[in-house]
């Protein structure tokens, strides 16, 4: 059975994707949607399964979709999950291999044990098997260095980052994005 249509409305993400807003969540019809896709005031970030046809073509509806013009609000990229792999461009900050999000993982560059923070500067991307192998070392002693120190990005820095991965390879669906963008708890 097909999904409603009414059952298909698109997470609208703001230019450094994050949700336009979370309260209530910034939330599209699929007609507002796909009449954003062809004035191509947004990018498709991902999409559902369900198509709408006409007669000449037949378009996937977007799930997530995200601002090219950025809607002015004073902030800094939020210190997520999302953020820190867009950051990282999905790729392992020791082997230096791209991954999908599910087989990614956070390192803590100076362990936790040790007294590092949960931080932007102390939080890289890495895949699971170098995130076992260096284990609660500094990468120094486990003799692996990082491709690149950790810093804080901005907006159009994500933004940028972002244009580079297709629809569907940041997201399976809005409810994955709102899991990957749940905010890290510094400390
Ligand atoms: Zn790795």
């Amino acid at each position: 059975m097909q999904v409603a249509l009414e059952n298909c409305p698109a997470l609208v993400l703001n230019a450094d994707f994050r949700p336009l807003s979370y309260f209530p969540l910034s939330l599209w019809s699929w007609q507002d949607t796909i009449k954003a896709v062809f004035l191509e005031r947004v990018n498709v970030v991902s999409e559902y399964e369900r198509e709408i046809r006409s007669p000449r073509q037949a378009v996937r509806l977007p799930s997530v979709i995200s601002l090219k013009e950025f809607a002015p609000v004073a902030r800094r990229p939020a210190f997520t999950r999302f953020n820190v792999f867009l950051r990282d461009r999905f790729t392992c900050q020791y082997c230096g291999q791209r991954f999908p999000t599910h087989e990614l993982t956070f390192d803590h560059v100076v362990p936790r044990s040790k007294g590092g923070r949960t931080t932007w500067h102390n939080v890289v991307t890495a895949c699971g098997a170098c995130n076992l192998k260096k284990g609660s070392r500094l990468p120094r002693q486990a003799g692996m260095p990082l491709i690149r120190e950790p810093m804080e990005p901005t907006s159009p820095m994500l933004q940028e980052f972002g244009r580079a991965f297709p629809p569907n390879y940041l997201h399976e669906s809005w409810r994955d994005f709102l899991y990957w963008d749940s905010e890290l708890d510094p400390w």
